[in-house]
């Protein structure tokens, strides 16, 4: 069993494309056991594509990937896929959709109940401590469709947890909330991340929030890693000058 401070996730020299569009062209990273590490770049830099080569969904063209222990050049392993949990990007979701708080939580269970077992009492129990832990349990049979933008980002964070994973991948979890629900998930991501003993990888366009609750930052353009280090090492305005170059809307 690795210990804290170990390499968990290794990736080398990953090259990634999308028919014609190169996503990555050559990222080498490594994250030890218990950091949390920030995803920032422009759009197009290849964030995304980069958390989907630790969920073992990335296609490589060429290079190598590990994560905990368990190559995943050839696919993800079943066994680690459970291990993994993951917060896609906010979706847009049909009011109508028949299906309440607990039972979105509860499908992040599947993955360790598999296809033939019903849920049990213990994953009941994992159900609602994540949903508590999320400040959720009030809400547990409100239809998922019928709740703001935050409250289905607590959800969907939860729905993660209840996997009991060992990484924790966030794709851009405060985007298009407003400045209190960015503030609140941010310090959420913070607090699971730290309670849980996760190791976390979370893509963000909240440089200074980032800059608060991340050990590390990795800034990316056109593909590349292009810095990264303490957050009071490359959140200089000369450096993000030459990342963002003159686009505007940088959240700060
Ligand atoms: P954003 O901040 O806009 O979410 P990102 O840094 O996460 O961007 P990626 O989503 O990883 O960037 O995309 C990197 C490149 O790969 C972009 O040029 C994008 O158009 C391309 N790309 C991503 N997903 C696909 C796909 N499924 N099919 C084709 N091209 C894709």
């Amino acid at each position: 069993m690795p210990s804290a401070g170990d390499v968990i996730i290794k990736i080398e020299d990953a090259v990634v494309s999308y028919r014609e569009d190169v996503a990555l062209r050559g990222v080498t990273l490594t994250v030890r056991r218990g950091e949390l590490v920030g995803i920032i770049g422009p759009n197009g830099a290849g964030k995304t594509t980069l958390l989907t080569l630790v969920n073992g969904l990335g296609k490589l063209l060429r290079g190598r990937v590990e994560v905990l222990g368990y190559s995943l050049n050839g696919g993800c392993p079943d066994i680690l896929r459970k291990r993994i949990g993951y917060v896609p990007q906010i979706q847009n979701i049909d009011p109508r959709m028949p299906v309440n708080v607990w039972e979105v939580v509860m499908m992040g269970r599947y993955g360790r109940l598999g296809l033939l077992r019903r849920p049990g009492s213990t994953d009941r129990q994992v159900v609602d401590c994540m949903l508590k832990l999320v400040g959720m349990s009030h809400l547990a049979s409100r239809p998922i469709g019928h709740l703001s933008g935050g409250e289905q980002q607590r959800v969907a964070i939860a729905r993660a947890l209840a996997q009991e994973p060992d990484i924790l991948l966030l794709d851009e979890p405060t985007t298009g909330l407003d400045r209190r629900a960015r503030v609140e998930i941010m310090a959420l991501v913070n607090e699971i991340h730290r309670s849980r003993h996760l190791t976390t990888l979370m893509v963000t366009h909240e440089l200074r929030t980032a800059a608060e609750v991340c050990d590390r930052l990795v800034l990316m353009k056109e593909g590349r890693i292009w810095i990264q280090g303490k957050p009071e090492e490359v959140l200089r305005e000369e450096i993000l000058d030459l990342l963002y170059g003159d686009e505007e809307g940088i959240c700060s």
